[in-house]
């Protein structure tokens, strides 16, 4: 094969990651408010006058509207280009690790689930049920033909969604609080359901140590103190994705570390 069709599938695979950011941009705002993703069209959402087609651009009507609606001068938020962008990332990251194939479908799909539970969590400290309940369910089915496998997959949703469960028991007879929410505790399953065991487990372990980066980082910086870190769903998103990309190869260079 020849570089040329390469680079045009990868420019065709970041430009619909692109597109599919802005759909994402539109969860992210709506499901928290109980609003329906696919009704009405896209508005400006202090002015609610519906959007042309040419301002539905990805980055490009960012850029060309400095950031504010055409017709109020409301500030767009900044969440939106950053959003496609990522998006549009980890399209390019997910096809360099499995090509065209169907796993990188299932894949990228993970990863806007992420990206919108990544993005909500932040805002209102929420992850919906409407995401994580079908997507356990949605990882499992594509685990009957592609890997981890049902075996792992369903160890994956017990590992995953046992483990924070017991946190959260320990945590509440010990010190009397919750450690985190029960959405995390789906989350994690659901990550469990797509990733199998193994990468479950990478997950958690990398998590694990963001938490504890940013939260120094946090303090170092007199930014806030304990309570004021990044909520744990973002974490999990985070820690999720590099896992499902680049978890296997992590591990070996782990292990080889050692051995
Ligand atoms: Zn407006």
């Amino acid at each position: 094969m020849t570089y040329l069709p390469v680079g045009v599938a990868f420019a065709v695979v970041v430009a619909i990651g692109l597109i599919v950011g802005s759909f994402l941009n539109v969860c992210i705002y709506r499901i928290p408010r109980k609003q329906s993703i696919v009704w009405p069209a896209s508005r400006c959402a202090a002015c609610e006058r519906p959007l042309a087609w040419f301002e539905n651009l990805p980055i490009l009507s960012y850029a060309a509207l400095r950031g504010r609606c055409r017709t109020c001068g409301t500030g767009i938020s900044i969440r939106y280009p950053i959003v496609e962008l990522v998006t549009g990332a980890a399209f390019a990251f997910d096809f360099l690790a499995f090509g065209p194939t169907p796993l990188f479908l299932v894949r990228a799909l993970f990863a806007c689930a992420m990206i919108v539970l990544f993005a909500i969590d932040l805002e209102h400290q929420l992850l919906p049920n409407v995401i994580t309940l079908p997507g356990i369910a949605f990882g499992f089915l594509a685990s009957l033909l592609l890997p981890p496998g049902p075996v792992m997959s369903l160890a994956g949703i017990a590992a995953g969604g046992g483990l924070l469960w017991l946190i959260i028991e320990v945590w509440l007879r010990l010190r009397g609080v919750e450690a985190m929410g029960f959405g995390d505790v789906k989350m994690l399953a659901m990550i469990g359901a797509f990733l199998g065991l193994k990468l479950t487990i990478l997950t958690f372990i990398l998590s694990s140590l963001m938490g504890g980066v940013i939260g120094v980082i946090l303090i170092a910086t007199r930014r806030g103190g304990m309570g004021t870190a990044l909520p744990y769903g973002t974490m999990l998103a985070m820690a999720a994705f590099i896992a499902s990309v680049a978890g296997e190869r992590l591990i070996d260079w782990y292990v080889h570390l050692y051995l």
